[in-house]
């Protein structure tokens, strides 16, 4: 008899967590410890060259975030996983070993709005810089590729616009031209979508929204598909000899975890951006129901969104689960279990109605955040999307008479009373 691999719901409760060593704990313990004694002098030795994995200082491992890491490396299909301490700073993980002076990536421009600052104005202060393009346009994503983009970056679910990336398409672009392609799966989860399937080389998440659920904990993971090639010459971090581990060459030595290595020993190490085991432990809590809730928060957003669609003080609603969505085929293709829960609708009373509505909610929280248990509203345009120009708010699906809704696990009967009563 072969082994069959467990199921979703198997691995968000078991992958990575075995009963602890020492004690027989059952469940992942706070290893809240700075520090890890070494057996001698010769272990210390070994660790600090690489030859042997284990744990040092938490800065760059800590058991509790390794089996965090291990959980989310087996969820998204990976060969490895970084956990860090939030969503922005895995992106600039993502990047940091592949970027360099003048280097450049090409986005997309429906990208959570934070990420669009992040992109537009602070990589610059490292000489990076982004070119934003229509990714349902392969022509201008192939043609904004040029010899010093050194990646591909994307939503698979698109945060706030109801909008779902064709990833085969650009992951074909993106290998054709060499590069990596990374796709940040915070809206999807591993649960709607596994963006390594359809050819992604590394997946970014904030661990902060859905995989946590509960609006508890900030944090952030990287997954590395392992599969690749890191010495076409175009990434010397990963290929060349490293002068801060004896000219050890990452690619060569640690193969399909040459990323994860390069992110631990030097991303880790050197910028810092750690994620602590008390975070740690809420997030794997959150991620053994993730399925269960993912299935809820889909079932409530539908219900929510064609309330919505059929209303008359509503101009349109913008959500892949809606069989009126333009997107709702690519969802049979990306994430066939569901659009998720984030989504927006715009009032025809416009921007005036947008804060009225918002300030008329009593179930509704107002807060910049999403993928909670409870039901979120906000108006992008002048909270998260407030940086963008006008045209940027548009095209990010948060132009000023549309208000964001993150529906959350309530009976969604309460939900729509809610909105109904505050549209007025
Ligand atoms: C929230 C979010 C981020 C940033 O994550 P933080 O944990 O807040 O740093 C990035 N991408 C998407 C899609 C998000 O929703």
């Amino acid at each position: 008899m072969t082994e069959k691999e467990p199921g979703f719901d198997t691995l968000q409760i078991h992958a990575g967590a075995r009963p602890d060593p020492a004690t027989g704990a059952r469940q992942v313990p706070i290893y809240q410890s700075t520090a890890f004694v070494f057996r001698d002098a010769d272990h210390a030795a070994a660790l600090f060259n690489l030859q042997e994995v284990g744990y040092i200082y938490s800065r760059l491992t800590n058991p509790t975030v390794a089996a965090l890491q291990e959980r989310m490396a087996t969820l998204e299909g990976g060969a490895g996983a970084v956990c860090c301490s939030s969503g922005h700073a895995a992106q600039l993980m993502a990047l940091f070993p592949l970027m360099a002076p003048g280097r450049n990536i090409v986005a997309s421009n429906r990208l959570y709005g934070g990420t669009v600052t992040q992109f537009s104005h602070t990589i610059r202060r490292f000489g990076w810089s982004a070119t934003f393009v229509d990714f349902d346009d392969l022509d201008a994503v192939e043609a904004a590729i040029d010899d010093n983009t050194r990646a591909v970056f994307c939503e698979s679910i698109a945060n706030p616009g109801g909008y779902i990336t064709d990833l085969d398409a650009i992951a074909a672009i993106s290998d054709s031209a060499g590069v990596p392609l990374i796709v940040d799966n915070t809206t999807a989860t591993p649960y709607l979508c596994r963006p390594i399937e359809h050819g992604a080389t590394l997946v970014v998440h904030s661990l902060t929204k859905y995989l946590t659920g509960n609006g508890t904990v900030t944090g952030g993971a990287i997954i590395d598909s392992g599969k690749f090639n890191w010495s076409n010459g175009k990434f010397p971090a990963m290929s060349e000899p490293e002068p801060a581990y004896h000219g050890l060459k990452f690619h060569e030595t640690f193969g399909p975890l040459a990323f994860t290595f390069n992110s631990i020993a030097i991303g880790l190490r050197d910028l810092g951006m750690t994620l602590n085991p008390q975070a740690a432990h809420y997030t794997m809590m959150g991620i053994e129901t993730l399925s269960l809730r993912m299935e809820k928060h889909c079932a409530n957003a539908i219900k929510v969104a064609q309330w919505l669609e059929q209303d008359p003080r509503v101009a349109h609603v913008t959500y892949a689960g809606l069989p009126s969505s333009p997107y709702h085929g690519r969802m049979a293709k990306i994430c066939p279990r569901g659009a998720s829960s984030l989504f927006t609708f715009a009032l025809k009373g416009g921007y005036d109605a947008c804060v009225r509505l918002i300030d008329s909610v009593n179930l509704f929280s107002h807060v910049a955040n999403l993928g909670d248990t409870r039901s979120l509203i906000i108006h992008s345009a002048s909270t998260t999307h407030r940086q963008l120009t006008e045209a940027q708010q548009i095209a990010a699906g948060a132009a000023p008479d549309v208000v964001r809704l993150s529906i959350g696990l309530e009976d969604p009967d309460d939900l729509i009373s809610d909105l109904d009563q505050a549209l007025g």
